[in-house]
């Protein structure tokens, strides 16, 4: 136990963390020549192409320091917010952490953020000034950063570039000396932190598991507190760049178990793994229980896909336990799933994985947060559809759930990003010049907000500069309404959105003239109108017109005029008939791209 070391790499995204973890193996040998790919870590086509690490995974080195070995366990953590959940739990199975920070781009968002769940579990923090080999490095500046944010002294903060391998030896130097060994008692009855789960399609699920007391042997019987369900530990073992089977895994060690279980919602992350015949007194602390907090209908764009797209839903739920999905029909899309996400990436993950890994396409509605409508008569629900929204007279309040927003970004854009936060009725509850010329803003804000296209205006605004994390905050009271659209006098259930009462008549006139970009002129005039309840609160007009495909064909060459034909039929598909409408598919989202 003495000579384990268990860790993370915390950073925001893009400061090198994968970079740095495949630096960290190659120097401990702990993959072969014939086993390096560029990055190993992220294993998911699409977190290579994103360099965003979706799911955290663990890894075994080896490490030999005046011929004594040292065990180093290197923990992955989800970069972005959407995951904050998993980071901390990974967190809670290290006790040290090194904390990258990009030498040209200084402390950001979420530097900030996982610091400070760092600090909430204890961790030992190693500050990295990383990427010292570009010539727009700006040590010394970066570094007064880190002591402000850490406290620490300036010769503690080791210098390194990922990309060269300079200053990596003395990074794992520093993670021997400087990481406490784990502590936890070998002859108490088994405690292990469950961190992370990972769905295999042979194996069932891979639980990963951090030891705090005790020991598993291979064929133990164990018990997940949280869920109470018992299982027999079929196999256990370590992480190197495979699974390697053990028969015994001991106080601090970081492995894994396979127990048979065949889909991701029987492993949740947080939970306790103990012995059924001697079970432990107490479940680790921290446990919750994750719940998605963005809805959006999700539709097969062909109408007969439906049972494939089912199909689709219930493969990626197995191995992603935080997706849900239940069956709804909308007038206008027909028949989907309503399905909820941790937020926006990962519906964006969700979408592209239907598309990649199934060839699934599908139209996703307007995403909205989960809200909880009160009534009159003391009920309380969620919702997590404009359309739960109860009748006006029976409806007493609605809360919507609200978040503290950090925004860090170069002080010349603090006015532009006050007007943006405004605008999302942020309230500003702290300003800090971290530098002279950087900025940390703290904001509260309703989720629904951010929903929409906060984050690409706080990019543009900022020119890219402005970074930004968040966390929940809890429910409070709001005053919103449900803006609904009419075509020719017909509802469009899928473009009903929740909004706040201040916003709609704005809202409302935009969504109008947008979907009048939007949608294609056709034999008759359209209306479009945007109503709260029976109240109509703007309008506008497609007009009319007759628009013959196959005119200018002159009737003579009909091979070419079929093929026309087919090429407008092909065309129409992308368009969902609403009535006598025909509506693009890209209308459906036309709220997302509101100027
Ligand atoms: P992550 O998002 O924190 O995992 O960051 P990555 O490891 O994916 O690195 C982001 C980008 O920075 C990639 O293009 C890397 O090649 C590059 N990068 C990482 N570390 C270094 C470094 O030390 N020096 C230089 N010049 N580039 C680096
Ligand atoms: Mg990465």
């Amino acid at each position: 136990m003495k000579n384990i070391r268990n860790f993370c790499i915390i950073a925001h995204i893009d400061h090198g963390k994968s970079t740095l973890a495949d630096r960290l193996l190659d120097v401990t040998n702990t993959i072969s020549d014939r086993e390096k790919q560029a990055q190993v870590l992220d294993d998911m086509d699409l977190e290579r192409e994103r360099g965003i690490t979706i799911k955290s995974h663990a890894i075994q080195m080896d490490y030999m320091r005046d011929k004594e070995k040292y065990t180093l366990n290197l923990i992955d953590t989800p970069g972005h917010v959407d995951f904050s959940y998993e980071v901390s739990r990974s967190i809670a199975a290290c006790e040290g952490a090194l904390l990258i920070v990009d030498a040209t781009q200084g402390i950001q968002a979420q530097t900030i953020s996982n610091l400070y769940l760092a600090i909430e579990n204890d961790l030992e923090i190693i500050p990295i000034l990383n990427k010292i080999d570009l010539p727009n490095a700006n040590p010394e500046d970066v570094k007064d950063q880190i002591v402000d944010l850490l406290g620490c002294d300036e010769s503690e903060i080791l210098a390194a570039s990922g990309k060269t391998g300079e200053g990596v030896p003395e990074i794992l130097e520093a993670i021997v000396e400087r990481v406490p060994a784990p502590e936890g008692d070998p002859d108490a009855p088994l405690q292990a932190l469950i961190f992370d789960s990972e769905y295999n399609s042979f194996r069932g699920i891979i639980t990963y598991i951090r030891i705090l007391n005790g020991e598993i042997s291979k064929g133990d019987l164990v018990k997940f507190v949280n869920t109470e369900k018992e299982y027999q530990a079929d196999e256990i073992g370590v992480l190197r760049l495979s699974q390697e089977p053990r028969k015994v895994l001991k106080t601090g060690d970081v492995g894994y178990i396979i127990s048979g279980i065949k889909t991701s919602t029987e492993v949740k992350v947080g939970d306790t793994i103990t012995h059924k015949a001697n079970p432990c007194d107490s479940a680790i602390e921290g446990f919750e229980e994750v719940k998605p907090m963005v809805f959006a209908g999700v539709y097969p764009i062909d109408s007969e896909d439906y049972e494939d797209l089912r199909a689709a839903m219930e493969k990626l739920k197995l191995n992603d336990a935080s997706l849900t999905f239940e069956p709804e029909s909308s007038l206008a899309l027909g028949f989907g799933f309503r399905c909820g996400f941790l937020g926006l990436l990962h519906m964006e993950i969700v979408q592209e994985r239907l598309d990649r890994e199934f060839d699934m396409n599908v139209i996703t509605t307007v995403p909205n947060v989960s809200y909880i409508a009160h009534t009159k008569k003391g009920d309380e629900f969620e919702m997590h559809n404009p359309s739960d929204m109860p009748d006006p007279n029976a409806l007493d309040f609605i809360e919507e759930p609200f978040i503290r927003a950090q925004i860090i970004s170069k002080s010349e854009f603090v006015g532009p990003l006050m007007t943006l936060c405004m605008s999302k009725r942020g309230i500003m509850t702290n300003q800090q010049y971290l530098t002279s010329d950087r900025v940390e803003l703290t904001y509260e804000m309703p989720l629904g907000e951010i929903v929409f296209d906060f984050y690409d205006k706080l990019k543009s605004i900022s020119k890219g500069y402005a970074s930004f994390d968040y966390f929940q905050i809890g429910f409070r009271p709001a005053k919103l309404v449900k803006l609904d659209i009419l075509l020719n006098g017909e509802g469009v259930d899928a473009l009903s959105t929740l909004i706040h009462f201040d916003n709609a008549q704005a809202f409302g006139r935009r969504m109008c003239e947008k979907l009048k970009e939007l949608i294609p002129r056709q034999q008759f005039d359209i209306a479009i109108q945007g109503a709260i309840g029976a109240k109509i609160i703007s309008r506008e007009t497609v007009k009319a017109v007759r628009k013959d495909v196959t005119a200018k064909c002159y009737g003579g060459d009909i091979t070419r005029k079929r093929k026309l034909l087919e090429k407008q039929k092909k065309g129409k598909k992308r368009m969902k008939q609403v009535g006598n409408v025909e509506v693009p598919q890209k209308a459906f989202l036309a709220v997302l791209k509101l100027d």
